[in-house]
């Protein structure tokens, strides 16, 4: 169980660092076995059920779970599998589209900051404000002189929140052009995974390369103390919930969360 404590570190992308995708295996699983992982998953769940609670109680501070990943990455999975022992009372779950409407009427920050947790909350993004520098980048959907702002920008929308009790999480699920043809003709030859597939999918697989230079330059400039990226390999699918929800576990610990004080003084208190 030894290597399971490292994880988180062996993870984050320290602030700064220049990480190439290239040097990082999609199917690595850190020297983790496979019925370890599962065992340890369990736990972790049943962990972070106790820890929301305590969130909960305290109502100082939320948590923000920022997911991004190429299609097929696990985005979904990983929601379902990692959070499935959350109260739903206090978890929100936010799926992050082309922006529509009043959205493109506003700065791109605008829907996202409506949807900050408040506290005592766990919010979770299924994509995030990150697509305002990937997809939007890699399809030139705004000037290069726009999008390049960006990176500052988010990091000065972040450190806000981190200033105010929110502290964010975010993970990149990695994985590879061979992993990911492989979910495509699941969803394909499943009929119960049709849905999930959609034909734009596959011409936006022509741009795998500008997505992981995208990605590159997103970890490189906005991985921070107060708002750390973690890259997850994700080929592995138990790999990726152990991952996840360990450094969730961590994350939380770290808050050293505690009950309210009672309102008033209990000891007294009599009644029939
Ligand atoms: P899905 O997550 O598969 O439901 O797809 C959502 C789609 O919305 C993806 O293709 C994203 O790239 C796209 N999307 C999300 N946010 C933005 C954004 N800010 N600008 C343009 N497209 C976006
Ligand atoms: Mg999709």
């Amino acid at each position: 169980m030894g290597r399971m404590e490292h994880l988180a570190r062996e993870l984050m992308v320290r602030p700064g660092s220049r990480i190439k995708l290239a040097d990082i295996d999609p199917g690595d699983t850190h020297g983790v076995r496979k019925p370890d992982a599962e065992e340890r998953l369990a736990k972790n769940r049943d962990r972070l059920s106790v820890l929301q609670y305590l969130l909960y109680a305290e109502a100082r501070r939320a948590l923000l779970v920022v997911l991004q990943g190429i299609d097929a990455g696990g985005k979904d999975g990983t929601i379902q599998h990692v959070m499935s022992g959350l109260n739903p009372q206090g978890v929100k779950v936010t799926a992050f589209k082309v922006p529509e409407g009043a959205e493109k009427r506003h700065d791109y920050l605008w829907r996202v900051h409506q949807a900050v947790p408040e506290r005592g909350q766990i919010g979770i993004f299924n994509r995030s404000h990150y697509e305002d520098v990937l997809v939007v980048r890699v399809h030139g959907l705004v000037p290069k002189p726009v999008w390049k702002k960006r990176y500052q920008q988010i990091n000065g929308f972040e450190r806000m929140l981190s200033e105010n009790d929110v502290r964010i999480v975010k993970f990149l699920l990695y994985i590879d052009k061979k992993e990911q043809a492989r979910r495509f003709h699941e969803r394909l030859d499943d009929k119960t995974k049709n849905w999930k597939f959609s034909p734009a999918d596959v011409q936006e697989r022509e741009y795998w390369d500008q997505y992981m230079r995208a990605y590159e330059e997103m970890l490189r400039k906005c991985s921070t103390e107060g708002a750390p990226w973690y890259v997850i390999p994700a080929n592995k699918k138990w790999f990726r919930n152990l991952a996840v929800s360990q450094i969730l576990c961590g994350e939380l610990e770290a808050m050293k969360l505690k009950y309210p004080k009672p309102a008033a003084d209990l000891s007294g208190i009599k009644f029939e």
